[in-house]
Parts: structure tokens; C-alpha cells; sequence
């Protein structure tokens, strides 16, 4: 079932609250122009939320500063309904000096922390819009070498607001081997930067099925993706997603090919109401402690 994204197993995410309001889902997308956030969100959601670009004639103004953008889009699968908002930041890494980059994204996420404590003290507060910011996909460069120190700097401001995805961009570009060293890299350098990356939780009484799931995708961070809306033919004769190249194609929803699937599990099959909690109950709860004490309540 190619075009099934699997939000519709959002009541079953959910165990207690009610389902009938729909959700709301907030996810931002982080890193240099052309590394394919924009297709890889069309993936992940079955859906042309971003257009096919036009070209920018090369004389073109370009913006010196990192934008904000947000685009939202209703999506409905199985009388499940999403209210998906997806929070681009264009010109981010794109500078000759991309100091601060990180500053108008914190900002923005803070204000959208802003917004929703500004709703919690309203005296009906029946109607709260949950516009914060619930997961950050951040592309890393298919370098194969390790992280850059603007990965380093965005990381390490932005983990104690958002749930951090990292994901290793265009990860046809590298061979396997590449792949798994350039993982090995990577994580090294966020451990020893301390940098907290969103983990899947388990519990303790929780079944075997869903611990070994939890590890199956821990095991993958950070994810290597592919995006492609467009669908290829392969050898046995289906239609795939896929990118074709000479020596063959590489399948978007094949997990030999790549981790596209695992980020899907990781991002909406599974962990999308515990990415909504942690927001909540931790990464809100920390800033709106951490506002208050500044302002000497
Ligand atoms: P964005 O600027 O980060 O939003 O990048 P886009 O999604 O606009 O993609 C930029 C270019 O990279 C386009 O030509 C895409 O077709 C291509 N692209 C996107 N995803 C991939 C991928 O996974 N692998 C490869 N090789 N190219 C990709
Ligand atoms: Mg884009």
C-alpha cells in the first residue's frame, strides 16, 4: 500500500484522549538549500505540500537572512484527521557566514511556546491551538566526513526546545560502507557535544514486540533517507518510489535501500503522540519553568 503515510494508527498512539477534534502535528525542516527537505516531506506525507520549484534565474535576489516559513495542509486516512503543519527555514547554511543561523529558529519555536502559555491563561481554555514545534528533521550533508561546526552550534542550541531528528540527507550519494561509518562519526560527535537527540521511550512493562521495535529504530538514527515522488519501474515489474540510475534504483520504501521507512515509524507510524508529549510535558515544561524564574516569579 504505497500511498499509506500511517497516521490513521494515531488513536491507537493515543491511549486515553479523545481522537474525534483530529490532531495537530507541527514538524520543521533544517538544513542547507538542496538537500531535499522539501521532497523528502512530499514522502513522508504522500502529498505535494511543496510544488515542484521554479528556477531562480541565477541574477535573482536571494535573502541574507534565514527565513521562517510554514505551510499547513488537512490530510485524512481512514476517518482519521491530521492538521499537518510543516515549518521550513530557508537560507539556513547557506551563507558565507551562517553565524547565529540558529538564532531566528530558536526564536521561533520559543514564540510558538509563547503562544500556547499565552492560551493556557486564558480563562477558556477550551480551544487551545497547539501550534509548537513537535519534531525537527535536521539534514546532515552526504559528506561522508563527520558533523560540521554549524550542525554542532544549531544542535547543541536547539535540544533542550525541540525533539532533534537527525537525518543524513541524500543518502543515495554514499555507499553502504560510507553510510555506516559516516553514522559511527556522527553519533560520536553528538555524544561527546552532549548533544540529546530524540530517543524512542520505552517502558517498563512494555511488550517484547514493541522493545524490539524501539531498538530496530534506534538502531538507525541517524536515519539515511531518499526522497522521490516519482515512481520507477524495477526489474520484477512494479512501480516504485525511487531514484534511477544506471547501475539500477534505489527504493525509497525498501529498507535494504535506506532508512526512509524507519524515519516514517519513528516520525508518524509510531512515536507521533510521544513526540507531542515530550513536547509537552518536558521540552514546554522546562522553557515555561525556565520564563517564569527570568521573570522573578
Ligand atoms: P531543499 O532545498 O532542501 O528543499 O531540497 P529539494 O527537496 O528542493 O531538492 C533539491 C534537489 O535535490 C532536487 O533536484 C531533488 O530532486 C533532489 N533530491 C531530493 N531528495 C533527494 C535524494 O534523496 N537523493 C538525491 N540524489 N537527490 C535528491
Ligand atoms: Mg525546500
Amino acid at each position: 500500500l504505497m500511498g499509506y503515510v500511517g497516521f490513521a494508527s494515531l488513536p491507537n498512539q493515543v491511549r486515553t484522549k479523545s481522537v474525534r477534534k483530529g490532531f495537530q502535528f507541527t514538524a520543521m525542516v533544517v538544513g542547507e538549500s538542496g538537500l531535499g527537505k522539501s521532497t523528502l516531506i512530499n514522502t513522508l506525507f504522500n502529498t505535494q505540500l511543496y510544488p515542484p520549484k521554479e528556477q531562480l534565474p541565477p541574477s535573482a535576489e536571494r535573502p541574507q537572512t534565514v527565513a521562517i516559513e510554514s505551510i499547513s495542509a488537512d490530510i485524512e486516512e481512514n476517518g482519521v484527521r491530521l492538521k499537518l503543519t510543516v515549518v521550513d527555514t530557508p537560507g539556513f547554511g547557506d551563507f558565507v557566514n551562517n553565524d547565529g543561523s540558529w538564532k531566528p529558529i530558536v526564536e521561533n519555536i520559543e514564540s510558538r511556546f509563547d503562544s500556547y502559555l499565552e492560551q493556557e491563561n486564558r480563562v477558556n481554555r477550551q480551544k487551545i491551538i497547539d501550534n509548537r514545534v513537535h519534531a525537527c528533521l535536521y539534514f546532515i550533508q552526504p559528506t561522508g566526513h563527520s558533523l560540521k561546526q554549524i550542525d554542532i552550534e544549531f544542535m547543541r542550541q536547539l535540544h533542550t526546545r525541540v525533539n532533534l531528528i537527525p537525518v543524513i540527507a541524500k543518502a543515495d550519494t554514499l555507499t553502504d560502507d560510507e553510510v555506516v561509518e559516516f553514522k559511527a562519526r556522527i553519533l560520536a560527535d553528538i555524544a561527546h557535544h552532549q548533544i540529546q537527540i530524540f530517543q524512542a521511550p520505552t517502558y517498563e512493562n512494555e511488550d517484547e514486540e514493541s522493545l524490539a521495535e524501539a531498538e530496530e529504530i534506534a538502531s538507525k538514527i541517524p536515519f539515511a533517507v531518499v526522497g522521490s515522488n516519482q515512481l520507477v519501474k524495477i526489474p520484477d515489474g512494479r512501480d516504485v518510489r525511487g531514484r534511477a540510475y544506471p547501475w539500477g534504483v534505489v527504493e525509497v520504501d525498501n529498507e535494504d535501500h535506506c532508512d526512509f521507512v524507519k524515519l516514517r515509524q519513528m516520525l508518524v507510524r509510531t512515536y507521533m503522540e510521544e513526540l507531542r508529549e515530550y513536547t509537552n510535558d518536558v521540552l514546554y515544561e522546562n522553557w515555561r519553568t525556565d520564563k517564569l524564574l527570568s521573570m522573578g516569579v
